[in-house]
């Protein structure tokens, strides 16, 4: 049996008050507790929100980090320092950093890799653009990113990364996948799994579907075999859509 799990990516929203603001709200409204939420909040309120989630189900996430522990690569933060604040999860290769920061599929692992080596759980981001699911290659591209990203990983980490396919012509648009189509790439990305490291492994792996979720839509991917669990955006914004994505979920 796999945890739904379901994350929320700021992004580059939210100040330190109203990151505090939006998690008393969600604490106020009585989450369910056999599925596993996360906020993926920005750096600076990291910190803060450590300290309000004391004690609480709800994880706590990055958004990006650096595989080195330390070292002179300005304006990073690592791993290692996620680690030591005691922050639980990492969005890595999200579609925004591969197209706005060129983040490549080899960076991704290395991340993934040294999240692991922390303690972390990596949220890795997979994706086809428009382009490339009009030319018919949406397997292929999804299959590579997931294959690249957790090349060389151990048999006995690899169940504990979390998987997000995230077809980029989806995400912020408000044109999302449907549950059907989504089920078919992420069944194909369960079976990719399965040749690459085994059916026990890939059977553990939680797969979510990110693009456009929202409270009104989201029942209908989780009623998929395949689908564990969403990652989102917009619609995670708002402390009381949030709630309601996790309740609905
Ligand atoms: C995302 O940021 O990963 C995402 C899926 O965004 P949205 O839900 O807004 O499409």
């Amino acid at each position: 049996m796999r945890t739904p799990i379901i994350a929320g990516n700021w992004k580059m929203h939210k100040t330190v008050n109203e990151a505090v603001q939006y998690i008393e709200t969600i604490q106020s409204n009585q989450l369910p507790q056999d599925v596993e939420a996360v906020i993926c909040a920005p750096f600076l309120t990291l910190h803060t929100l450590q300290d309000k989630l004391a004690g609480s189900s709800i994880g706590l996430g990055a958004q990006n980090a650096h595989w080195e522990k330390e070292g002179a690569y300005t304006g990073e933060v690592s791993v290692h320092m996620l680690q030591d604040l005691g922050v639980g999860y990492v969005i890595l290769g999200h579609s925004e950093r591969r197209t706005y920061f060129a983040e490549t599929c080899e960076q991704v692992n290395k991340k993934t890799i040294a999240a692991l080596n922390a303690g972390i759980i990596p949220i890795v981001c997979v994706g086809e653009t428009i382009q490339e699911r009009e030319s018919g290659r949406t397997f292929e591209v999804v299959s590579s990113q997931v294959k690249k990203a957790l090349k060389g990983i151990a048999s006995n980490e690899l169940h504990k990364v979390v998987l997000a396919y995230e077809p980029v012509w989806a995400i912020g648009t408000g044109r999302a996948s449907s549950a059907n189509d989504a089920e078919e790439v992420i069944a194909y990305i369960r079976k990719t799994l399965m040749s690459e490291f085994g059916t026990a492994v890939a059977e553990q792996i939680r797969i979510q579907y990110g693009g456009s979720v929202k409270p009104e839509n989201i029942a209908t991917y989780m009623a998929e075999p395949n689908i564990d669990g969403a990652l989102v955006g917009g619609a995670a914004l708002d402390p009381e859509s949030f709630s309601g994505l996790v309740k609905a979920a």
